[in-house]
């Protein structure tokens, strides 16, 4: 059984038997170093995402209009998770809401990793994809009238 994680099972430090998997896209998210040693005990291997599997998720995203909601690691970690469930039983370890919803999608199973006893909260804010600004919410830019997409903006203790 291969287990692809995000973010979330290390911030939660949640312990999973069998082989885990993630991309470096979420090792980059956990700055803090409690994440980063439980990510070394845990044994998690580090693979990038293949560009060709990415874009199956891109599209299917698009379909779903769930590609608002997901940030480019968020990509990054369905397209390894797509990638495995072709060829072993893979199991994708999320408690991200449009991740899950896409990983349906793409008929690639889900599991929560904590579910509601989470230690630390996500916190997403809007960047603007024009003039790059950030603010808390909306969908339009209220300085140049671009498409605002939603980005992870970090991590808080509950
Ligand atoms: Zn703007």
């Amino acid at each position: 059984m291969i287990h692809i994680a995000d973010a979330s099972l290390f911030i939660i430090r949640k312990r999973i038997e069998g082989n885990i998997i993630t991309v470096p896209s979420v090792l980059e998210e956990l700055r803090d170093e409690n994440s980063r040693t439980i990510l070394e005990l845990m044994n998690v291997r580090i693979e990038p995402p293949l560009q060709s599997f990415k874009k199956k998720v891109k599209t299917k995203a698009g379909i779903t209009r769930d590609s608002e909601e997901l940030s480019e690691t968020d990509i990054d970690i369905l397209a390894k998770a797509l990638e495995y469930s072709q060829r072993e039983e893979t199991v994708l370890v999320t408690d991200d809401f449009a991740i899950q919803n896409t990983a349906i999608q793409l008929g690639i199973k889900v599991m929560p990793a904590g579910q509601r006893k989470i230690k630390d909260v996500l916190i997403w804010e809007k960047q603007c994809i024009g003039c790059k600004r950030r603010f808390p919410q909306g969908d339009e830019c209220p300085v140049c009238g671009s498409q605002m997409k939603k980005r992870r903006k970090g991590t808080v203790k509950n």
